[in-house]
């Protein structure tokens, strides 16, 4: 029994080590540079909205670093306008449209070309089908709050195949773009099709979605040449992450996140948890290295916000366990926690715990 604490003991620091690394990378001086430079260029804000699923992850995705895109993930990608969800996504369009950047707004569903009632999303039990009809009304509900204009924001359906990593482009008049198909991959030519799917979309938003279809061709090329193994287009995660401040993670296939976007979290958490009991009954990861149970908050400015990010990720945490020890109790015996907050301007995560003295 020792033992097994002791190893999961592992999981929680190497989530702190993998964080450590990831906020080095994001503050070192040519890094800030590399995104300032993105982001002038774009003079857009981008939003992916994408499953919780740890093989989803659009910057590895499009090659691009973390820190560009804003992702918003639950299961399945259900989000709903009318949620908290709708609240936090129409605060940050506005705070982006503010500051003179329209927003891009990625709205995604995901499955496996070689195996799709398997390794498709678990959010929609595999059917593919019912996933894009999903997704196609969600972006039009968000064309209906941000105006069909297009001026302040510009929502696209996008389907990730996650057996190569490839994005399927939705247009707005019914075309699709399958990016691993694309035979002349020079810029004119894909920019040329994205202009086709999308005919009122700016010059500006054309560019921006261009570097990001631009990235994804070359990572498919990345992905077929590795000839990357079945075993690891399967669910093998090990960490399972409540609440918002994970963009810096970035290990593929290793975590499911579930975001605090709908006022229930407790059947998208017990999903996540089957998911990672399934991983460890299967023996797609290991038993005796058990997993990690995350609860985060992220914080921008000192006092209120920062002591308001530890509260709500100790409320998570008490509230997932809850869920955890009602529905997939047989998790328990594998699993480690921790609440903590994100610096946003560092993407730094620090572990917080109730008896700390700034929280009495
Ligand atoms: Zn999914």
């Amino acid at each position: 029994m020792e033992s097994i604490s002791f190893m999961k003991k592992i999981q929680i620091s190497s989530f702190l080590d993998y964080n450590r690394e990831q906020h080095t990378l994001y503050m070192d001086a040519s890094e800030v540079a590399r995104r300032m430079l993105i982001r002038e260029q774009d003079g857009v804000d981008i939003s992916v909205l994408k499953c919780m699923d740890g093989r989803v992850n659009y910057s590895i995705f499009t090659n691009q670093p973390f820190g560009i895109v804003y992702p918003y993930k639950t299961i399945g990608g259900q989000f709903q306008t009318g949620s908290h969800f709708g609240e936090i996504h129409k605060n940050s369009v506005a705070k982006s449209w503010s500051k003179g950047r329209p927003c891009l707004i990625i709205v995604t569903y995901h499955w496996s070309k070689g195996d799709p009632s398997h390794r498709g999303c678990k959010g929609f039990d595999c059917k593919v089908d019912d996933a894009r009809k999903y997704t196609e009304n969600l972006a039009k509900q968000i064309d209906v709050m941000f105006g069909k204009n297009h001026a302040m924001a510009y929502p696209i359906q996008i389907g990730m195949e996650t057996d190569h990593d490839a994005l399927v482009l939705h247009g707005i008049n019914g075309q699709t773009l399958d990016l691993s198909e694309v035979q002349h991959a020079d810029s004119m030519s894909v920019l040329n099709s994205i202009r086709e799917l999308y005919p009122d979309m700016s010059e500006r938003m054309l560019a921006c979605l261009l570097r990001q279809c631009m990235g994804n061709i070359a990572h498919i090329a990345e992905i077929k040449l590795a000839g990357r193994p079945v075993a690891d287009i399967e669910h093998k995660e090990t960490v399972l992450g409540i609440g918002r401040g994970y963009d810096w993670y970035h290990k593929p296939n290793s975590a499911l996140i579930v975001g605090p976007y709908t006022y229930d979290l407790k059947a998208p958490t017990a999903t996540a948890a089957s998911i990672i009991l399934g991983n460890i009954q299967a023996g797609r990861v290991s038993a005796e290295e058990g997993c990690a149970l995350i609860a985060s908050g992220n914080y921008r400015d000192e006092g209120p916000d920062k002591v308001w990010a530890a509260m709500k990720a100790l409320q998570l945490l008490d509230d997932a366990i809850e869920v955890i020890r009602e529905q997939v109790p047989e998790l328990l015996s594998y699993l480690d926690s921790a609440a903590g907050i994100l610096n946003e301007h560092t993407r730094e995560f620090t572990i917080v715990r109730k008896e700390d003295a700034w929280l009495n």
